[in-house]
């Protein structure tokens, strides 16, 4: 691979050309299009990837939170939902999110797939069909199961299922050679991490790569075809960079592939565009400890459990894992005023916490949320918790918090702007009973951006057809998150990758 940046390298010939004959331009280079770019280079097309944010290489990544959020995440790490409910952690340097992301690695649930056979007619996207596509993800990315014990802050959560009587499940990692650092979510400095650029970039021949390149809008040609992508140096709103399109893939992820389509004015004469964009709306509980946690060490969720995931994906579900705890992460999610604040930062190493992912798309009163591009060209998310999504929550802190005494918690607390630290499940149950459920009360995250571009069979339900391809542009696919009609009820990575790849190797592989 070959790699200029749009910041650092305009003076170089290779901006003078006006045509440099890319047989594909690709916008983005996380899980979706760092894929398609191997692939297509495979398939032996001439390929230029776009990246907004920078290339950072492995030796200069810094460990250091201060410096690692605004260099390899959206908006610093404080990219929020319109109403500044919800923050949404997501990746923004070369290989995306998958630079920065915690290494779980999950097939799509069966009953995820069913859904989307039986509600949405997509019915290529079996358990069977995408077998094959899984595999060689696995492969790809080295997904296997983690074999080192886990470390405390996950042995919290598998000793609390037991004692509650249910299986702590093993969770994947696309991992080579883990040091066990527990520094993902800042880029893996040892360079084990296989993200897609370690793993795929780095392997992908016939691949250029423009780094800080911010793909703000394409325009069309009469015959409904993208015609050329306008760009700007990452941060800049001058020195345009103007390239000739033949076939586009957009693989922005979740939120920003919505984006580029809504500034580019695609047709969207059913107004589908941006809408159902989904979050996995987690919330979280902490718990303290006697012993130590030390929860920012070690490979960060090796533990997890779906016993709240109902087999029926239209009644409340929750996924419950433990992220890793570092510093400003757990300053920036404390909603609390300064003298809790600093009692609760000095007692980061004997803190555990817990979180719930809840699958939303699925219910009628779970339709997720739109996006929207002002006239600055700047972009929001409009996402409302309704009242079933707020049962499942005050459901899912229930749940941590049993899970958390039943392990030994000396204390527990939901994060909650009016929760008090209770020290035996009986009081915490009848805290949650009385806290509010509201936004902005209730501290909700998400790391799992999806959907925007839904595909559909019809032009009437989506943006893109089955393939992947544009219902109304002949030249334009999205491979990425953003092509889920629903959240995916797991982690997603592994998912965006195994339906990119059949998507890719059907419509654009050999033979
Ligand atoms: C902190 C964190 C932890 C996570 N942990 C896990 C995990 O453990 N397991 C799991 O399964 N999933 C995890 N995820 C989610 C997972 O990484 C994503 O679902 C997946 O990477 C999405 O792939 P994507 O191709 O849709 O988008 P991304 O991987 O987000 O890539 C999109 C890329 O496109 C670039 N881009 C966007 N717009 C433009 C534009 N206009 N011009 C140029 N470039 C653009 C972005 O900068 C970004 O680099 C995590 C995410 C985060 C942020
Ligand atoms: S645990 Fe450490 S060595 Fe392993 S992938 Fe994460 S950051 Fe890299």
């Amino acid at each position: 691979m070959k790699i200029y940046s749009l910041l650092k390298d305009r003076e170089q010939s290779f901006f003078q050309k006006s045509d440099h004959g890319f047989d594909f331009v690709i916008v983005g280079s996380g899980a979706g299009g760092g894929l398609s770019a191997f692939l297509l280079s495979q398939y032996g097309h001439k390929v230029l990837l776009l990246e907004h944010g920078p290339f950072v290489k492995t030796a200069d990544l810094s460990q250091d939170e201060a410096k690692a959020y605004p260099l390899l995440y959206q908006e610093a790490a404080a990219r929020k939902t319109s109403d500044g409910a919800i923050t949404i952690l997501q990746g923004r340097s070369l290989g995306g999110s998958t630079t920065v992301n915690w290494t779980s690695s999950f097939r799509t649930p069966k009953t995820t797939l069913k859904f989307w056979q039986d509600e949405f007619g997509l019915k290529d996207l079996r358990e069977d069909s995408l077998a094959p596509y899984f595999e060689v993800c696995e492969k790809l990315l080295n997904i296997k199961p983690w074999d080192i014990s886990p470390n405390e802050n996950n042995e919290v959560l598998a000793r609390g299922l037991k004692r509650a009587g249910l299986k702590a499940e093993l969770i994947s990692r696309n991992v080579l050679d883990c040091q066990n650092l527990g520094l993902c979510g800042l880029g893996c400095p040892t360079g084990a991490k296989q993200s897609s650029l370690q793993a795929l970039l780095r392997k992908a021949p016939n691949v250029t790569i423009v780094t800080d390149a911010f793909a703000h809008s394409f325009s069309l040609s009469e015959k409904k075809k993208v015609k050329e992508l306008t760009l700007y140096p990452r941060g800049k709103k001058s020195g345009q960079w103007r390239i000739p399109i033949k076939e586009l893939i957009v693989s922005g992820g979740a939120i920003n592939s919505a984006a580029l389509l809504l500034r580019s004015k695609s047709p969207d004469p059913y107004k589908n565009l941006g809408k159902r964009t989904f979050l996995h709306p987690v919330v979280l509980t902490g718990a303290h400890f006697k012993e130590s946690i030390d929860p920012y060490y070690g490979a960060p969720q090796v533990i997890y459990s779906d016993a709240f995931m109902s087999e029926d994906p239209r009644e409340l579900g929750f996924k419950i894992e433990v992220p890793p705890i570092h510093p400003l992460l757990l300053a920036s999610v404390l909603p609390f005023g300064s003298d809790q604040h600093r009692e609760l930062m000095s007692l980061i190493s004997k803190t555990n916490a817990m979180i719930a992912l809840q699958r939303d798309g699925f219910h009628p009163e779970s339709q997720g949320g739109e996006v929207r591009v002002d006239g600055q060209g700047r972009v929001h998310l409009d996402y409302d918790t309704s009242e079933y999504m707020q049962r499942g929550f005050r459901k899912a802190l229930r749940v941590m918090g049993r899970l958390q005494f039943a392990a030994g918690a000396k204390e527990v607390l939901a994060i909650h702007r009016h929760a008090k630290k209770c020290q035996n499940l009986s009081d915490f149950e009848k805290e949650v009973e009385n806290l509010s459920m509201q936004a902005h009360d209730l501290t909700v995250v998400s790391a799992h951006v999806m959907g925007g571009c839904a595909m559909s069979l019809k032009p009437e339900d989506g943006v893109v057809k089955e393939d992947g391809s544009h219902h109304h542009l002949e030249n334009l696919s999205v491979f990425d998150g953003s092509l889920f009609p629903t959240s995916i009820g797991t982690n997603p990575m592994l998912s965006v990758y195994a339906l990119v790849h059949k998507l890719c190797e059907e419509k654009f592989g050999k033979g």
